[in-house]
This record gives structure tokens, sequence and C-alpha cells, in this order.
């Protein structure tokens, strides 16, 4: 039976016992971890007396159902994988998977699995730690450690594995910010040795960078701390071999192993002095100490085998082979390389292998055995196209995703773009609705507001109108009488005067001149109130004594004027009859008791009938001064009558006015006829 079949077995029958149900709380976890750690670190060289150590320790409070079974059973798997008992520490992965809170470490154990099998263990890994940043949120991780119970190791585990496969395919700068958060991590849980072998790692990934300097910063640093503990002196050493391998220093690469071995030599550490021995194969060999080579790998297999590491067992069947063939041994070489053959090739390790057929198609060839150079190049072509074909698949997976989702972004887009360009035409074809909305509403208004503003127009037009009549009714008429004042008579002369333009007659009509005969005496006598009710008696009976189409005017105080527009002669002398019997026929009324009044009136009829039959043209002006002239003849004969012209004597304009300046004496030598009224007794 293999050792690690029968560790396989002694741990089945260890913990075949029964569980406790009542909840045992811990002493401390963090010191309780520390422990674990150590115990799953010691057993990287020492899995059967760690295995015995857990059984031995196993505490009520990590039995099934406890608060304590996830961390003691992830250190069980990685007890059991250092054992390379691989499948027991699945069926373990398989129980954290089961535990509420231990899927994590569940995908750990299984990824470091992975790994302890040659294979790539990061894709698990990178699922472990995407539960683990729950608690370890990225760039916190003091806060993480101290206050949310972030499973720091865990998380750097994971790191780890991530980073390395990361280191594999060249990602460096991942791999570098991976590996300062592995540090971050380790820092803030206090964990110098996690420390250490963060900054060892990072010093080789600064060195793949070309960053010579901080690389060797970091060894130093990274030395320093690890003084007094051989096992972390072994791992810096180690690190410190891959600088200066990668610095392309064999010389030196080779010292920095050696110098680890010792390290781990002293420390009593067999599996790693196994791993630095293989990795000195590779370094005898580019120094060309081929049998130096040969003897650390003959050392180390036996040791590797013991610990079921896979991967540096395949490392160290290649390391072997090509030594051997460079020795010239090809059947030795083959029987190593048929061991490769055996162990499955990842697909991650597809690079690795392929520089590995790389550098045996080249030492078959330097060996000059080209049959077998040729298997070795064909075989690296085969892997190459493989995966390249791979890559190509992956590569078009990838473009296909990105494709799709450009695709789908850009049918959203469209989608978006085609929604939004509907809520535009829809909210244009609102808005155009709103519009003609507004504009028929802002039409109707208008239109409203122009009736209205016509109909108020029409109505102020109209008010105006009203307003104009009565004011200039109001100018036009005489107050106490009501009658036609002045300004209106001279309105309707000029209008009938611009009128009569059109022909040769000018002022055609009757002319009435009224005035009360001792008017004076009233006001004296019976006061201004029963003057002001004799005008107005007296002009409401010359108003009765007329016809409606005559114009009746106060011409002043108690002076009144009638127009007839079409009034023959006689008829003029019968309608002043009317007027003086009118007037002086019946007393008037006042407030001081009833008044007999007369008047005096002056009458003419326009043209004037001159002596020849022919008609004399005046202008209205002159008409009135001739009605008046011959009022002034009626009181100067007496008053309480009326005095007309019948016919004047003259041919011309000319002599008119001879008469008029001396009229008395043309109505004295006959040049002018009077009609002479009496009035009532
Ligand atoms: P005659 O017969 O010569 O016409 O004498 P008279 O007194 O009528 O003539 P005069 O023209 O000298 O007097 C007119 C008076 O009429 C003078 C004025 O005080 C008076 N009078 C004028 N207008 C009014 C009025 O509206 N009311 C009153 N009460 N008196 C008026
Ligand atoms: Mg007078
Ligand atoms: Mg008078």
């Amino acid at each position: 039976m293999k050792p690690a079949r029968q560790l396989l077995a002694a741990l089945l029958l260890a913990w075949a016992g029964g569980a406790s149900a009542t909840p045992v709380a811990p002493p401390d976890p963090a010191a309780e971890d520390l422990w674990l750690a150590g115990v799953q670190r010691r057993a990287f060289d020492d899995p059967a007396a760690m295995l015995a150590e857990l059984q031995r320790r196993w505490p009520a409070h990590a039995e099934p159902g406890q608060p304590r079974e996830a961390p003691w059973l992830l250190a069980r798997g990685r007890v059991l994988l250092a054992a390379g008992a691989l499948d027991a520490a699945d069926a373990v992965a398989t129980q954290l998977m089961a535990l509420s809170g231990g899927a994590e470490r569940g995908w750990l154990l299984r990824a470091l699995a992975q790994e302890r099998a040659g294979k790539s263990g990061s894709a698990l890994a990178a699922r472990a730690l995407d539960g683990l940043n729950a608690r370890c949120p990225v760039g916190e991780e003091a806060r993480a450690v101290r206050e949310l119970g972030c499973d720091f190791r865990s998380a750097w585990e994971a790191l780890n594995l991530i980073q390395r496969d990361q280191l594999n395919q060249g990602e460096f700068i991942g791999a570098e910010s991976n590996t300062r958060r592995s540090l971050a991590l380790a820092r803030a849980g206090g964990d110098k040795h996690l420390a250490v072998l963060s900054m060892g790692t990072l010093a080789i990934v600064l060195q793949s960078q070309d960053l010579g300097d901080a690389a060797r910063a970091q060894l130093r640093a990274a030395e320093a701390e690890s003084q007094g503990d051989p096992i972390l002196g072994a791992h810096v050493r180690h690190a410190q071999a891959v600088v200066e391998r990668r610095a392309g220093d064999g010389a030196a690469a080779r010292s920095a192993l050696e110098a680890a071995l010792v390290l781990a030599e002293q420390a009593d550490a067999p599996h790693m002095a196994a791993v630095l021995r293989s990795n000195l194969v590779d370094a005898y060999m580019h120094q060309g100490q081929l049998k130096e080579a040969l003897a650390v790998g003959q050392r180390a297999m036996p040791v590797l085998q013991r610990f079921g590491d896979l991967y540096f067992e395949r490392l160290l069947h290649h390391n072997l082979a090509v030594a051997y063939i460079k020795l010239r041994q090809f059947d030795i070489a083959r029987q190593q390389l048929g061991r490769i053959q055996e162990s499955s090739a990842d697909s991650t390790g597809l690079a690795q292998r392929g520089r590995e057929l790389r550098e045996l198609g080249d030492t078959w060839a330097e060996a000059g055995q080209y049959k077998e150079a040729l298997a070795a190049y064909a075989a690296e072509r085969e892997l190459n196209a493989r995966a390249n074909e791979r890559n190509r698949a992956a590569a078009l997976e990838d473009l296909r995703r990105k494709y799709d989702s450009v695709a789908k972004q850009r049918d959203l887009d469209l989608l978006a773009r085609d929604g939004q360009l509907k809520d535009q035409q829809l909210s244009n074809h609102r808005l155009a609705q709103q519009v003609g909305i507004a504009l028929g509403a802002l039409l109707l208004l208008s239109l409203a507001l122009i009736g209205v503003t016509l109909l108020r127009m029409r109505r102020a037009q109209a008010q105006l109108k009203v307003n104009q009549n009565l004011l200039r009714a109001q100018s036009e008429r005489d107050p106490l009488t009501h009658l036609s004042n002045r300004r209106h008579f001279l309105a309707v002369m000029e209008q009938r005067r611009q009128q009569a333009d059109a022909g040769p007659e000018g002022f055609h009509g009757a002319l009435m001149m009224v005035d009360i005969d001792h008017f004076k005496n009233v006001n004296d006598w019976h006061g201004h109130a029963a003057g002001d009710a004799v005008i107005v008696e007296v002009a409401r009976r010359i108003r009765a004594a007329v016809r409606d189409t005559d114009l009746v005017v106060r011409w002043g105080g108690e002076e009144f004027l009638v127009f007839s527009p079409e009034l023959p002669g006689t008829d003029l002398a019968q309608m002043a009859d009317r007027i003086l019997r009118g007037i002086g026929g019946e007393p008037i009324m006042t407030g001081e008791g009833p008044l007999r009044i007369t008047a005096s009136i002056g009458f003419a009829s326009f043209p004037l009938g001159g002596s020849f039959g022919s008609c004399l043209r005046l202008q209205w002006e002159q008409a009135v001064n001739w009605a008046d002239m011959v009022l002034y003849k009626a009181k100067a004969e007496g008053r309480n009558r009326g005095v007309g012209i019948q016919a004047v004597d003259a041919g011309d304009g000319d002599t008119l006015a001879h008469i008029q300046q001396d009229f008395d004496a043309a109505c004295r030598n006959g040049q002018v006829k009077l009609n002479l009224l009496p009035g009532p007794a």
C-alpha cells in the first residue's frame, strides 16, 4: 500500500467516532486558526504527524454542527492533500460545501487539490475568492480582518493560486495586484509567514516585469523577516533563485537553490527539499553539471512520489529525461518521458508542456537523435495547434460573447432609440396638437377679442356719437330755452354756404329777428328769475308760432332769430304776426305773477326782391344785418310791432351797401319798401 493510502486508512478510522450536538465555544478562534495554519504548513513535509496531531487535538467545538467545524475540516483536507490523498481531500471538500458558510473553503480545497494534481486551480480559487470577498472587501484588508471576520488565510491561499496561474500565463499586472493584496491580507492578519511568502512571490512578479531593483529590494526585506525561521528562509532563497534565473543569472540561481536546500534540510523539511532538488536539476543542467543534476533528481524523485506531488514529479521526470538525453542514456530518458505521458496534461499546463517539448526536441536534436527530436517537435506542434485551437475557440467564444453583448447592447440601444424616437414623435404629435389647439384657441380668442373689440368700438363709437351729439347739442343749444344758440346757427349757415358754392344764389331763405321790449324792466322790477321765466316762455311761444322746419335761435339775451329756409314773403309776414300775437296776446306767468310782455320783430326774405325784378345776392351775415336793421326800425316806430322788407330799389351790391349806410333815408326816399305789422293791443 502506498503511503498516502495508509494515511487515508488511518484517517478514516480516526474519524469514525460520533458527533456531539451541544454547542461548544472555542477558546480563542484566532489562536486556534494560527495553530491550524501551522499544522497545515508542517503537513507539507510531515502529513502523517500532522494528521495524528489534528486527530489528537480535534475539539468538541469542531464536531459536526459545531461553530468551528469548517476551519478544522479545511485543515484536515489540506493535510490530506499534503499526504497526496486527493480523493479523501475531495470528500472533505464535499463536506465543507454542505456546511453553511463553508462553501468557499470547499472550493479552495478543490482548487488546491487541482494544483496538487498538476493542473490549474485558479478557476476554483477565483470561485472561492468570490465568496470570501464578501467579508474581505478589496482594499479594506485591515478592517476586514479586524471587524468583518475575514478568513484572510483562505483568501490569501486563493489569491496565491490565482497569482501563480497568472504568472505562468504572463499576466504580470494581474499577478502583481493579487500578490500585493495577499501581502496586505497577511499583514492585516499579522501572519509573518504568509507575508514573507507574498514578498518572495512579489519579487518574482517584479522581476518578470524587468523591475530587478524592486525585486531585489523585496527579497532583502523578505530575507530580513525570515531570520530565525529556516523554512521561511528556504522559501525566500527559492524565490531568489527564480528571480536570478529570470534575470538570466543561472549561477546565482543555482547558488540560491543550494542555500535554500541547506535551510530546508536544516528544518527537516523533506518535501520542500525534494521540490528544491527538482528545481536544482534544471539549474545544474543549465550550468552543464549533468551528473549533479542526475544526483539531486534521483534523490528527489522518491520523496515526491511519497508525498504524491504529481506536479513536481512530472517536472522532475522531464528534467531528468533532458539530463539523460544529454548524457546519451537514451533508454532511461525514454523511461522518464514515458512517466510524463502517464500524468494527465491539463489544459492550463499546455503552455508549460509546450516549452518542455521544445526543450526535449532541442535536446534530442543536439544528441543527434533526429527521430525523437522530430517526434517532440511534432508533439509540440500538435500541442500548439491544440492550444491555438483552444485559444482560438476561447477567443471566438469571447468575441462571440462580446459581439452578443455588443449586438444586444446595440439592439437595446436601437430599441431605446426607437422608443425615444417614438416618444419623440408622440411628444411632437402631442406638441403639434397642443400648438394647434393653442393656435385655434388663440384664433378663437382673437376672433372673440376682435369681435368684442369691434362691438366695443362700435358701441364706443355709438356712445361717442351720442356724446358728440350731446356735446354738440349742448354746445349748440341754449341751456335756458333749449333753442339753438348762435353757434349752431353759424354752423348751419356755413354748411349752407358750402352747399351753395355749387350755385350762384347766395343766402336763400327768410330771416326774422325778435327782441323782447323793455326787458331790462322785467329784470329790474321782478327779478332775474322772472326775467328767465319770461325768456323761456317767449321762446316757447315763438317755437309754437313757427313750423318744425324753421330754425329758432336764441340770438342774444332776450333776442331771437327765426330762419325759414323756404318761406315766401307773404307767409313770412303772417308768421311774424303770429309771433307778435303769441308773445303779446297772453300775459306770461312768472313767480312774481303774470306779466304782459310784447316784442318787436324785423323780418326779410332773401334774396331781396330788386326793383327791376332782379335778385340781389347777399351773404347770410348781410341778411342778418338787414333783419337787424328792420328790427331797429320796429323799435324805433314804438315797439310791439313788426317791420319787414317788402322791396329794395337796388340793382347791385354797391347800392345795397349805400342803402345800409343810411337805411332811414332809403326808407324815406322809397328806395326800401317796408311791410308794417302792428302788435296786439
Ligand atoms: P328794448 O325794448 O330797447 O329792447 O329795451 P330792453 O330793455 O329790452 O333792451 P336792453 O338790450 O337794453 O336790455 C336787455 C336786458 O336783458 C339786459 C340784460 O340784463 C337782460 N338780459 C339779457 N339776458 C338775460 C337773461 O338771460 N335773463 C335775464 N333775466 N335777463 C337777461
Ligand atoms: Mg335787446
Ligand atoms: Mg329788448
